[in-house]
This record gives structure tokens, C-alpha cells and sequence, in this order.
């Protein structure tokens, strides 16, 4: 790069970006070039904090030491074997996997979205090699307003006409039902339903929470008909909601999970689903896979994100933090807000007009947020965020809202 003053530079890696790049994404035009756990620094060098942890993947910090450690330690040993062969990580993350969470069995993937697949995969041919349904029959039941992913099966469930507008033919064998209505469960399911796909708590659609007694109803609506009950826990596990994963707020236990995210704490894609051995054994060797799934890097990685977590206790912090943060944010007046909600470190200001004009101005004042859909801003920092730090922030949303 030339020598050039700073904001031009910025605007320089602005420019690059959209003139080189696919537009799919409209990001707010920060530069970051380096960050370090709650905090992010620009290339011009001033500094943000960081409310949206790169959608919950960040909860452990960023460049959180002990991870960085991990991912370079093995990255010195051996990154990649595919799974033509065993390494030394991925039976240790399958055993701390169970450990932590109970659940059998565990099958490796990278992104989310392909965790997402993968679990539609299992509970299709559970549904057709366990249950008994006939071959290609096997039905699945969502909720309105989800969301699992971009895979063109993934949109083909989604309500948004933006993540769908254009890419059919869609995939059949879905049924859409309101979120948090069990009665509407009940009705749907047939005897061809393999499965019922839900996120215990909705975070793109602008963390919506169920009603209370939802989920628990919902499982034995599931375990009656015998129908698998999947969590997508890829943005609410692993301590976002102030407990390692969201369904434990009801005392329930999904028959499957799926988890990504801050499951690397952010420094690699790492994503996974967590099912009983009736459910996984349906796998046999050759029906599905990734060159990359459960590669030694990644384990290495996952299972010192792991530590961190319950090492630093983040799913207490979360509890514990998200408690002061929210009644903070509950203070607020102004006209132009609709609601404040939350669980844990994983908070919602709803407005009545847009969101986007809020989120330049507190990044403006230090603090990066995305708004969530059109009209709510999501407040997800770090789990390692302090007391401090929050009430650094407080005072700047407070300005920013306030103000209107
Ligand atoms: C982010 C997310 C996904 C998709 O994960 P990717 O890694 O982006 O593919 C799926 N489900 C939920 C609930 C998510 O928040």
C-alpha cells in the first residue's frame, strides 16, 4: 500500500472491497485490522467494543490467548488428514463433547449451515431406516421466521422472500408452523414427520423468545408422536444465553443439537451435531462427509474453546452480566422504543423506526452493533466483557437512543 493518511485508506480497502467482492453483504464501514477479547481496533486505529462478537462465534473474546495457543501449537503438528485416516484431536473433542453435554455421539462439520444439513440428513434417514416411513416421504417441521442457514435446502424452509427470491427449485419435505405455538405443532405432525427443527430462542429474527413452557411442550409433543425434537443452538449455546445451551432454561433435552460458532471462539470454522447413537448410528461409512469435518486443526481448536468456557465460567458471566446489563437498558426513554428483552449476554432493543441510523451513530460514539432485520438492534458483546465495560457502553447507548 502507498503511503496514504489514514482515512483515506479507509475509504481505499472500502473501495477495493466493493469494486473486487460480491455485494451480499452491507457491512458498516469500519476498517478492522487487529482485535483483542471485547475490543476491535481500525486501520486508522481507533477503537470499538465490540457488541456483536461476530454473531456469537467471539463469546470467548477475541484472539482469546489460550485458543490462539492451541491453534498454533497444532498447527506446528498437523492441520488437515482427512478423514481418510485418524488423528490425535478428534476422538478427545468426540470425548469432551460428550462430557460437557451428555449427548452420545457427535459428527464434525465447518460452517453452521452444513451442521444444519447434516442434521436434516440424520433425521431424514432416522426417519426412514428407524421410524419406518416410506423412502423420500420424510417430512420436517420449522418455525416461521428461522433461521439455520443459506444452503439452497436451508432457504428452501425459510419465511424471508429475500433469502429465497431467486435461488428455486427449493427443496420439498418441509412444513412451517407460527414459532412458540404448540398447538399448531400438535397439528402438523403426520406420520411421515421425522423431525421437529427449532431454535430455542430465535437470534436473526431479532432474539425472539418463545412462550414460556414452549419448548418443554414442544418435546413431549415430539416424544408422543416420536418425532425427533433438533435444537439449533449454532447462536444460542455455548453460554450466550447465560447458560451453555438455550434449551436448559426449560429443563428439556433435545434429541439432536447443533452447534458452530463460538465453538472455535471465532479463529476457525468448527461446527457439529450432538445426537443420541440412535440417531448418528444411521451413518454408515461413505453416506455423508467433509474433506475438512473434524480435521485435527479445528479439534485442537474447539476443544481449548471448550476450556475457555467452562474455565472462565462464561455461561455464569453471561447469566450474571446479561442480568445488570438488561436492567440498565430497561431505563431507557425514548419515544421511539418499542421494547427491551433479552437472556443473558443476548439483548434486543427493539425500535419503531429503523435500526441502521442507530447503529452509525454508536459506532460514531465506540460501538459496534448490527441491527437485526429492520428494527432491532442486537446487543451481543463478548462473554468476557466486564462490569466496567458495560457501563462504558451503557452511557453511549443511552446518548444514542435518547437522542433518537
Ligand atoms: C449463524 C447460524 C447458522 C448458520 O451458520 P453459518 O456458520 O453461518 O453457516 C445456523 N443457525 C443459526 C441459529 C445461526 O445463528
Amino acid at each position: 500500500m502507498p503511503l496514504l493518511d489514514e482515512k483515506t485508506q479507509t475509504q481505499e480497502f472500502i473501495e477495493t472491497e466493493e469494486k473486487y467482492g460480491a455485494h451480499n453483504y452491507h457491512p458498516l464501514d469500519v476498517v478492522i485490522e487487529r482485535a483483542q477479547g471485547c475490543w476491535v481496533y481500525d486501520v486508522e486505529g481507533k477503537k470499538y467494543l465490540d457488541c456483536l462478537a461476530a454473531y456469537s462465534a467471539v463469546n470467548q473474546g477475541h484472539c482469546h490467548p489460550k485458543i490462539l495457543e492451541a491453534m498454533l501449537q497444532q498447527a506446528h503438528k498437523v492441520t488437515l488428514t482427512s478423514r481418510a485416516f485418524r488423528n490425535d484431536q478428534l476422538p478427545l473433542l468426540y470425548k469432551e463433547l460428550h462430557d460437557l453435554t451428555g449427548f452420545e455421539m457427535a459428527l464434525p462439520m465447518n460452517s453452521g449451515a452444513e451442521a444444519v444439513e447434516t442434521a436434516v440428513k440424520a433425521a431424514r434417514k432416522w426417519g426412514h431406516k428407524v421410524k419406518g416411513i416410506p423412502d423420500s416421504k420424510a417430512e420436517i417441521i420449522v418455525c416461521a421466521n428461522n433461521f439455520h442457514g443459506r444452503t439452497v435446502t436451508i432457504v428452501s424452509f425459510s419465511t424471508d422472500e429475500q433469502y429465497r427470491d431467486g435461488f428455486g427449485p427449493f427443496t420439498p419435505g418441509f412444513k412451517i408452523i407460527p414459532y412458540g405455538d404448540a398447538a399448531a405443532l400438535r397439528q402438523a405432525i403426520t406420520p411421515n414427520t421425522c423431525a421437529f427443527l427449532v431454535e430455542p430462542i430465535q437470534g436473526e429474527a431479532g432474539i425472539v423468545i418463545p412462550p414460556p413452557g414452549f419448548l418443554k411442550e414442544a418435546t413431549e409433543i415430539c416424544q408422543q408422536n416420536r418425532v425427533l425434537f433438533i435444537a439449533d443452538e449454532i447462536q444460542s449455546g455455548l453460554g450466550r444465553t447465560g447458560m451453555l445451551f438455550a434449551y436448559m432454561h426449560e429443563g428439556i433435552r433435545p434429541d439432536a443439537i447443533i452447534v458452530g460458532k463460538a465453538l472455535s471462539g471465532g479463529f476457525y470454522p468448527v461446527s457439529a451435531v450432538l445426537a443420541s447413537k440412535e440417531v448418528l448410528g444411521v451413518f454408515n461409512p461413505g453416506d455423508h462427509g467433509s474433506t475438512f469435518g473434524g480435521n485435527p486443526l479445528a479439534c485442537a481448536v474447539a476443544r481449548a474453546a471448550l476450556r475457555v468456557l467452562v474455565e472462565e465460567k462464561l455461561p455464569e458471566r453471561s447469566a450474571e452480566l446479561g442480568t445488570y446489563f438488561l436492567e440498565k437498558l430497561r431505563t431507557l426513554r425514548s419515544p421511539d422504543l418499542k421494547e427491551v428483552r433479552g437472556r443473558g449476554l443476548w439483548i434486543a432493543i427493539e425500535l419503531h423506526s429503523e435500526a441502521r441510523p442507530y447503529c452509525e451513530a454508536l459506532k460514531e460514539e465506540g460501538i459496534l452493533c448490527k441491527e437485526t432485520h429492520d428494527h432491532v438492534i442486537r446487543i451481543a458483546p463478548p462473554l468476557t466483557i466486564t462490569r466496567e465495560e458495560i457501563d462504558w457502553a451503557f452511557e453511549r447507548i443511552r446518548k444514542v437512543i435518547e437522542k433518537g
